[in-house]
């Protein structure tokens, strides 16, 4: 097991001079994101990056080219919209479209990016993930696109990945990786497991030639179910009737 925090001794003072209970942990949530990015084999080495909303105008982000494995509390990083930080490393030198995804994106709260093996080898040919799967919907529509080819860390690539996300929660990045977006830290990294699984079975099924895709209908049909897929309390389907 990996120790985190030293006993949680420790002191970042952010924007405001003090560090909340809150901001603790999410601190140590981002750390173990990363640990699990390595852990679930999406990532490898000091690839890819993790950030978490933390009010209105800023964020917590994983910093530049450290080891998971050596993570502290204090090495995460708060930047600010207007792009001061504060703490004592550099902030992910992908800083720009972490800002940009969560000042654009109200609807989500953390962003993960990994180097996962299947989705950038498909992102390798420019390619993103059509419907040949009904679960290609888990990602909010019809496909997960793949974002032009810009240079790590460029405001380009920021807004290429930005027009690759609309009505997205993924999308992959040319010659690069993928970016998966959640209402917190696990559920974009569950977002960026998905893409992976995915993006492996797309791979397979285009082996042996062009897979059947389904239709804009039919994936509109799913998208529909996944309102209410898993939902406990959501109305039993049709012809089904509890028994007690
Ligand atoms: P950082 O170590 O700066 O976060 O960079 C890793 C990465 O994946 C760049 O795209
Ligand atoms: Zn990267």
């Amino acid at each position: 097991m990996r120790r985190l925090g030293r006993g949680f001794v420790f002191s970042v003072p952010g924007a405001s001079g003090m560090t909340t209970d809150r901001e603790i942990t999410l601190r140590v949530n981002l750390i173990q994101t990363c640990h699990a990015m390595a852990d679930s084999g999406l990532t490898f080495g000091t690839s890819g990056n993790a950030s978490v909303r933390m009010d209105s105008d800023s964020l917590l982000i994983t910093p530049t080219g450290l080891a998971y494995d050596d993570l502290q509390p204090e090495d995460i990083v708060l930047l600010k919209e207007d792009g001061h930080y504060f703490g004592i490393r550099k902030p992910s030198s992908e800083w720009r479209f972490h800002r940009d995804i969560l000042k654009m994106r109200r609807d989500v709260d953390a962003v993960v990016h990994v180097h996962s093996q299947a989705a950038t080898a498909l992102a390798c040919r420019s390619e993103g993930i059509p419907s040949f799967h009904y679960m290609v919907a888990v990602a909010g529509g019809e496909d997960i696109r793949c974002a032009p080819y810009a240079t790590f860390g460029t405001q380009n690539l920021s807004e290429n990945a930005l027009t690759a996300l609309e009505d997205r929660y993924a999308c992959l990045l040319a010659n690069h990786g993928q970016i998966a977006l959640g209402s917190d830290l696990a559920a974009a990294l569950k977002m960026a497991g998905e893409v992976e699984s995915l993006a492996g079975m797309y791979w397979q099924s285009i082996q042996g030639g062009k897979p059947t895709l389904l239709s804009k209908d039919e994936m509109q049909r799913v998208l529909k179910k996944f309102e209410t897929y898993g939902d406990q309390n959501a109305t039993p389907d049709d012809g089904l009737i509890r028994g007690d």
